[in-house]
């Protein structure tokens, strides 16, 4: 085969939480929407603030070449600025919006700080259960994607697997807390200890190691507080995305704050922005930019997502499904009903039911549940919940 065998594996193993998703949309095009429970996506139910629309309407009366043309590279220097301020304003430190790079969301945000710190032959630790886009993006910078689960009781960072798996060769470590697919928020106490052992084995490896912390679920907690982690460790790079918090996933925006914490922060800053570049991820898409400048501190409307969590985790437990109890995010860790979850999978499709079984995210025996969904497909969903368990009785 003459085209790039990588990309085409790749393209044609696609993702199973889209696969899922595609099938879920067209049973719902088959049998009506109200009859289908598709739990795949992490798309936010809740609408965008109406801020975002004042300020989309706001911007178009602009001229269109101010509207529409490139902005610099790394972004708008205004909308830097606002969201430098409004870390700084949170975080009590001291951004400048030149540690500021914007993105076309999350996936770019990872995508480039990876090829801005690997070279090739590189490992990259993950904590499983992970995101499995993960995977393809670490592989795609030349790095090695290395798994180590988390703690299986609390499914936080398992601190002493992590130190066993570190090598010469470990680049970084990706972590994202609030957790996509368990819904574990890291503690400080957590975050603590990983930095320690990450500061203790890159000095006997000799070798700088980068946590990359991946945070779009960032506003999204029940209660639980999200330690800041440059102020935990060092060489810390932050990746952010405004998909989940503003709901606007289809936007494409997001940023990459390399903290002036990082020893080598300059080399740093050019390396991120030639990783844009050699990307081709450079220049955001402009009105989204300037939605951003109005929107920073737009608050995130936790509401909805806390009342189907409720819903959807007080039903489940009447039926006798083992879960973990999220601090965080809207997603549902529950336990299969038999060991092989793509085979608990199977069955709960024929009733509708629409999971994300979790080999994918790097750990058998468990299924993801979305709950960015309506809170009427939570509630229409329990009596094929109930079925489904009625099979293992
Ligand atoms: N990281 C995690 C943990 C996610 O769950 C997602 C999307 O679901 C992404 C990154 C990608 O986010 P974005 O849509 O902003 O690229």
């Amino acid at each position: 085969m003459s085209i790039n065998e990588t990309s085409y594996a790749f393209g044609a193993a696609k993702s199973s939480i889209r696969e899922i998703a595609a099938y879920g949309a067209a049973r719902k095009a088959a049998i009506g929407a109200e009859n289908v429970f598709d739990f795949s996506l992490g798309n936010p139910s809740i609408p965008a603030p109406d801020a975002v629309r004042a300020s989309i309407e706001r911007c178009a009366q602009l001229p269109p070449n101010a509207l529409h043309s490139y902005t610099p590279a790394a972004g708008l220097p205004e909308t830097r600025q606002a969201v430098a301020d409004s870390l700084n304003r949170r975080f009590d430190t001291a951004y400048a919006p030149e540690d500021l790079y914007l993105t076309c969301g999350a996936a770019a945000s990872i995508s480039i700080t990876l090829h801005a710190i690997v070279n090739p032959g590189d490992e990259v630790i993950v904590v499983a259960p992970y995101f499995p886009e993960y995977r393809v993006w670490i592989e795609t910078s030349g790095a090695t994607c290395v798994e180590v689960m988390a703690d299986p009781s609390t499914f936080q960072v398992d601190t002493a697997a992590v130190a066993a798996a570190v090598t010469g060769k470990t680049k970084a470590v990706l972590i994202d807390s609030p957790n996509n697919p368990v819904g574990a928020v890291y503690s400080a106490e957590n975050l603590a200890d990983l930095a320690a052992v990450l500061r203790e084995r890159s000095e006997a490896m000799g070798q700088e190691i980068y946590l990359i912390s991946d945070e779009p679920y960032r506003e999204i907690v029940y209660g639980a507080e999200v330690p800041w982690v440059p102020s935990i460790y060092d060489r810390t790079i932050v990746c952010y995305s405004y998909s989940k918090s503003l709901s606007l996933p289809g936007e494409r925006i997001g940023w990459i704050l390399v903290p002036g914490t990082n020893p080598e922060h300059d080399e740093l800053v050019l390396a991120v922005a030639g990783a844009g570049r050699k990307l081709g991820f450079v220049c955001a898409p402009a009105l989204f930019q300037r939605v951003l400048a109005d929107c920073v501190d737009v608050p995130t409307n936790v509401e909805a997502y806390a009342r189907n969590r409720e819903a959807l985790t007080s039903g489940l437990s009447k039926l006798g499904y083992e879960y973990i109890e999220p601090q965080g995010a809207f997603y549902l860790w529950v336990k299969a009903l038999e060991p092989d979850a793509q085979a608990f999978f199977e069955k709960a499709k024929l009733l509708e039911l629409l999971p994300v079984p979790s080999d994918s995210f790097g750990c058998p025996g468990w299924v993801r549940l979305g709950y960015c969904v309506s809170h009427e497909t939570i509630v229409g969903s329990m009596p094929a919940w109930e079925r489904l368990a009625s099979y293992y009785v």
